[in-house]
Formats: C-alpha cells, structure tokens, sequence
C-alpha cells in the first residue's frame, strides 16, 4: 500500500495530451486555450466618447469660453467629424468616435441648449474628461490572453472583439465510464429488494461535464468473460476508461485481474487513504488510461475527485492542483494510520474572513446521501490522530 503523496506522483506521471482542436465561440467556455489571443486593433481602437453630450477643445474653455456653438451630431456608429470652429463644439454620443480637433467631453446634465448653443452649466471641466481615448487599455499586437487559460465568460468576450469566430483549444480525451456488478440496475428501472440503482457513473460524470468531457457510460456483469471482453474492447475505443467497482478483495472482484490478462499494465493499487483505499490506477499497452475507481460511493467520488480531475487537468495542459485550503472548525479525532477524507461542510467566518470546515462525516463510505449535506473533503494528513480545531488542512471542494 502506499501513501497518497505517492499515488499522486504517479497518477500524474502518467498524464497525457490529447492535441488540439478548434471550436466555435458559443462552445469554447471550459475548455483550455491552445493559442495566445493578441489585440487586432489598439483596445479602444479609436477615442470612443463615453457620455452622451458635448465635445469641445478644452483649450477653449481654459480660455474663459463658457458658450459653444453647436457645429452638428457625432453619433455612434458614424464616421469622424472635424470640428471646425475651435471655439463651437459638436454634440456626441456614447460610443461615438470623438471628432477632430475635440478632446474633452461635457455630459448634457452640465449643459443648457438653447438656439444651437450649448452653454456650460458646470465648473471644474477637465481636459479629456469622458473621453476612453485610442490604445488607453491595450495596444495592437499585444497579447491579450496566453494559452494554457480556461476559457470564462471574460475571455469569450475578448476573442469575440478581436474576431475570433472559432479557438484552438485542448482536445478532449474519450472517456468511458463503466460501473461493475450484478446488484447494480439502471436509474430508469425499479430494483428489486436485493438490488440497487447505480449512481457512481452519473457522479463521475458529473465531475467531467464541468471540462466539456461527454462520457459514455457502460456497465459490466460480475463475471470474468464478460469483463475481460468488454474491457478489451473499450481499451480499443476509449482514451480514458473509468471502473467504478470490482476492485477489492471479493471473489467478483474481477477488474484487476482482467486488466492484467488484458496486458494492462498495474501502476498503483491500494492507497493508505480512507475512503477510497481500494483505488486501482494503470496503463495499456496502447496507452490507455485506466482509474478503476472504489464501488462504494463516496471513495468513488472522492478518487474522482482527488486523482482524476488532477489528472485530466495536467493532460490538458493546466496546474494539476487549485489549492484549496480551509481551518478545521472542531476538535477532530482519527485513529488509523490513513489519510482521511473527511467530509465537510464549509462557511466563510464573517469575522475573519476565513473559509471555515465543519466536520460532516456521514456513516462511511456508503452514504451517498451525506455528499448533499457535505461540500468538501478535508485533507487531514496521515501519523496523527488528534487533529486540533483551528488547523489549515487542504480542501477538495466539489460544489
Ligand atoms: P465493490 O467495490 O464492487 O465491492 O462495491 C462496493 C460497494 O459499492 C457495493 O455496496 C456496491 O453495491 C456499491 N457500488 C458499486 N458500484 C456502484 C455504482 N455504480 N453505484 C452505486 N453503488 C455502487
Ligand atoms: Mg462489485
């Protein structure tokens, strides 16, 4: 068995990249940018006007000119106007171009107009006031966005302005996720009093939805033809295969043999942590990866959530890690010598500001019900067992 820094090492020794792909704007939220996005233009491209009212030469007015002569309209949208007179002015419109030979902007709330004349009604004008002048936020050329950034709302906008229709971004691996045994049937379906729904592959799925990952989900009898055949052919069609099931010390507990016979190559099994001690990691021959991922819900979910998301996050190019921590908000006690996840739920302390985790430990690794009143795991380290309210422990978020 070994311990959970170790697994980690070698979970993420064995990410992988799966190229590149582009896809339409309206699609690419999530996904990883392969390309830097720079500036086509200078970022305003021109001096854009940003009250509805009056543009004048500031000169003007520094000059005692309190009266201007309306010259005309510079709507948004329409080409620049040169203002003629230095002593008029032009009226403007939010999101127009400032006219030539303005540099100052009045809003009509400090204006009365009269018989073609704009007359100041404020004091304290200054110079460029109101106007978002040309290449002021970024220049053209300049990079705007660097690959390797997680496509948000803020950076769709972007590409959008410099007219980016379509983004190279990190190509997804095709995932399988197979639950295993015989008590299992499927959500539609009511089971019988020896039987149960299967929820692990909607979970795992879940943690995949938020990358842009659609996984299939497959199912395997308990019986040892049936997965060694399955098995071999989704390692034929799927980059990833997630097992859930199948891979403890039961007599149907066939999955790690059937990967073996399969040519599988073994690369972890059995992690001194708990939930999720079971946890079986590997690689095919043809490059495959393989998490065969605890039955019992929560270990599931708590691998997914600790090897796999790392995982999936290094092979498409991030940080395999987003630290999270939180302070242990009671006295907790832990005796075996594993790591423990231990389920919480957590608040921000108005006090302090710091995020606060309330022990919230449910009745095992069974009680799938708990997760809802749960929103994390909390890290608590191996070679302890009284773990001090207070504490900063890392924290493995999942809402
Ligand atoms: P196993 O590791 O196959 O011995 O399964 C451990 C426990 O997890 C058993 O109680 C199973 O019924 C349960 N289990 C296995 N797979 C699933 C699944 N897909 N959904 C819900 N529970 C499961
Ligand atoms: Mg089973």
């Amino acid at each position: 068995m070994i311990s959970i820094e170790e697994a980690t090492k070698i979970v993420l020794d064995h990410s992988k990249s799966y190229g590149e792909e582009m896809v339409p704007l309206s699609e690419a939220t999530g996904r990883i940018l392969r390309q830097d996005i720079h500036a086509d233009r200078d970022f305003p491209p021109f001096t854009r006007v940003t009250m509805d009212g009056i543009a004048i030469r500031y000169n003007a007015y520094a000059n005692g000119l309190r009266k201007f002569l309306i010259e005309g309209m510079q709507a948004a949208g329409t080409p620049q106007r040169t203002l003629l007179n230095p002593e008029g002015c032009l009226e403007v419109m939010t999101g127009a171009i400032l006219p030539e030979n303005t540099d100052t902007v009045i809003r009509y709330e400090d204006v009365k107009i009269e018989n073609g004349t704009a007359r100041l009604q404020a004091n304290g004008i200054q110079k460029g006031q109101n106007a978002h002048f040309r290449a002021f936020d970024r220049k053209e050329g300049e990079r705007l966005i660097p690959a390797g950034a997680i496509i948000s709302p803020a950076e769709v906008g972007v590409a959008a302005t410099v007219g980016l229709p379509s983004l190279k971004v990190a190509k997804l691996p095709t995932v399988a996720i197979i639950s295993t045994g015989d008590e299992l049937v499927e959500v539609e379906q009511t089971p019988e009093p020896h039987q149960i729904r299967t929820s692990n592959v909607y979970t795992i799925a879940s943690t995949l939805y938020r990358w842009g990952i659609r996984p299939d989900r497959l199912h395997i009898a308990d019986d040892m033809d049936a997965t060694k055949a399955k098995l071999s052919a989704c390692l034929e069609q799927y980059d990833v295969l997630i097992l859930s099931g199948g891979v403890s010390k039961g007599r149907f507990d066939y999955i790690p043999a059937a990967l073996n016979a399969l040519g599988v190559t073994k690369l972890l099994h059995k992690v001194k942590q708990r939930p999720g001690k079971p946890f079986w990691f590997g690689e095919s021959p043809n490059g495959k990866i393989i998490f065969a991922l605890p039955g019992n819900p929560v270990s599931a979910f708590m691998c997914a959530m600790r090897y796999l998301r790392p995982w999936l996050r290094k092979s498409m190019g991030l940080a395999p890690i987003d630290h999270s921590y939180a302070v242990l908000a009671e006295d907790f006690r832990f005796k075996p010598d594993l790591t423990y996840f231990l389920q919480v739920r957590t608040f921000v302390d108005p006090d302090t500001g710091r995020l606060m985790a309330v022990p919230a430990e449910g009745h095992g690794s069974g009680d799938l019900a708990n997760l809802v009143d749960a929103d994390a795991f909390l890290e608590l380290p191996r070679g302890k067992d009284k773990f001090k309210k207070g504490k900063v422990f890392p924290l493995i978020p999942y809402r």
